[in-house]
């Protein structure tokens, strides 16, 4: 299939053929068609599926297709909203709107917390067609009266299930309450709890239905291996990974912040160009990290799973886990960093003999088995014993993953789901977070006893439910 069909005005799909694209992924070929044609979009897919341009494509089409009418003050109102989890996601999207819309005249801003609020005040005054913002410093403006919603005619909800994951629930009613009644909603979500379901039910009007495949179920394009490695090796068995093979653009996942820093530093002394990027680094640390890394001046970037969330770079060819989650289903989320939108890519796990458990996990979520492959020089050493592994205030007992023995000590804080690591983590639904405090989650449910999971967690490995037409 090709794009030429899909009913795209010829200059998006000039700046398609710009971006090399030759045919629309199946996202793009379900949801532009539905989109132009004006209806509200319920769709199941994740980031890797070129979900971003199957909405922003037809949104601008639709945009540029009626001129904007200047409000009271004679300014452009905003038309199209598009809110995200993260500002590296609000980032990116506004990136692609800016890519895909090259030959349009529409205009788009970007809008998260973090960075001062006087240059978007400033940018809102010169007007803005397409605001992506993040839901919590889109409320202070709101409530500054420094942005004005009410001319909204395009709505759209970008990793529904990772909002609400991030507590946004509330803000997500507080914004839907300043947008006009009549409008296109467009929702993308991953997974479908029942919360994604009643905002659906409430935000949708008889939507069209799309779920493509999940990123787990395109695996195959992803090459997995475990290098079974001993404990204090694990460094420079990386550094001779990325030097030996030569690579360049590798994301590395540690589990806490303190371990992505002490990493960096050793990557650094090695001569491979190296930063990290999470929750105690500023949004301009981050931004710049991750800029560099697209652009290939940084060869190494080490990342936490929730710091990670919402990137997207193109293509990634290597992901590296340094350390394995003690969640396993984020260990999916990691490799589906790679081999995206249909190119192969390349998932390394070093594995040292405290995280057998969390292997035995992962592979057990995965269905199968793992390939491991010694590199010579770096196995582990025959009387090499199990230790515990330290996350935060929490202790995993050696060698366990859920599978396996484990106890918690000093202030596993039990019930609540212990915010062990003593960081306000990002994973669970109390009050704004605006990706302000993306922090590596606890141990919280390796630390309970054996058992049931003690809250759902977002796409994960878990099957999505089937997409139901939303009771109306
Ligand atoms: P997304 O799911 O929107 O985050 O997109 C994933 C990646 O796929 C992005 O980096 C896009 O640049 C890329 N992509 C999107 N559409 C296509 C396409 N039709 N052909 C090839 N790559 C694409």
């Amino acid at each position: 299939m090709s794009f030429d069909s899909l009913g795209l005005a010829e200059p998006l799909l000039r700046a398609v053929r710009e971006q090399g694209y030759t045919s629309p992924t199946p996202i793009q070929a379900q949801a532009i068609p539905a989109v132009l044609s004006g209806g509200d979009l319920l769709a199941g897919a994740q980031t890797g599926t070129g979900k971003t341009a199957g909405f922003t494509l037809p949104m601008l089409q639709r945009l540029s297709a009626k001129p904007a009418v200047r409000d009271a003050r004679g300014r452009l109102p905003i038309r199209a909203l598009i809110l995200t989890p993260t500002r590296e996601l609000a980032a990116q999207v506004e990136e692609s709107v800016r890519t895909y819309g090259k030959h349009t005249s529409l205009s788009s801003m970007v809008m998260f917390g973090g960075v001062g609020m006087q240059p978007q005040i400033d940018k809102l005054k010169r007007g803005v067609d397409i605001l992506v913002a993040t839901p919590g410093r889109l409320l202070d403006h709101a409530q500054q009266r420094t942005l004005d919603l009410s001319h909204i005619e395009i709505f759209v909800l970008d990793e529904a299930d990772r909002m609400l994951d991030m507590g946004f629930v509330h803000d997500i009613k507080k914004v839907l309450a300043l947008v006009p009644a009549k409008k296109q909603s467009l929702l993308f979500s991953a997974t479908f709890s029942d919360e994604i379901k009643n905002l659906a039910d409430r935000l949708l009007n008889k939507p069209a239905l799309i779920e493509v495949a999940r990123r787990n179920q395109t695996a195959e394009l992803i090459e997995q291996k475990v290098h079974p490695v001993g404990r204090e090796m694990k460094k420079d068995l990386l550094v001779h990974l990325i030097k030996s093979n030569d690579w360049h653009q590798v994301l590395v996942f540690t589990r806490m912040k303190h371990g992505a820093n002490r990493l960096v530093e050793h990557l650094l002394k090695q001569d491979v160009t190296a930063m990290a990027i999470h929750g105690n680094k500023s949004q301009s640390a981050r931004t710049k990290a991750l800029a560099d890394f697209k652009s290939g001046d940084l060869r190494v970037l080490v990342a936490t799973d929730i710091a990670a969330r919402g990137i997207d770079i193109d293509q990634l060819p290597h992901v590296v886990n340094f350390e394995l989650p003690n969640v396993p289903e984020d260990y999916v989320h990691r490799i589906g960093r790679t081999g995206r939108a249909g190119s192969p890519g390349e998932a390394v796990s070093l594995v040292c003999v405290d995280e057998d458990g969390f292997l035995r996990d992962i592979e057990k979520l995965i269905k199968r088995e793992i390939r491991k492959e010694v590199v010579a020089g770096f196995a582990p050493h025959p009387g090499e014993r199990p230790e515990p592994i330290v996350l935060g205030r929490m202790v995993i007992g050696a060698g366990a993953g859920r599978g396996g023995h484990r106890h918690v000590a000093g202030g596993g804080r039990g019930g609540h789901g212990g915010h062990g690591s003593g960081g306000g983590g990002a994973h669970s639904g109390h009050g704004r977070n605006d990706g302000r405090s993306h922090e590596p989650r606890a141990a919280q449910p390796a630390a309970r006893p054996a058992g049931p999971r003690p809250e759902p967690r977002r796409d994960g490995g878990r099957p999505p439910a089937r997409l139901t037409q939303p009771k109306r």
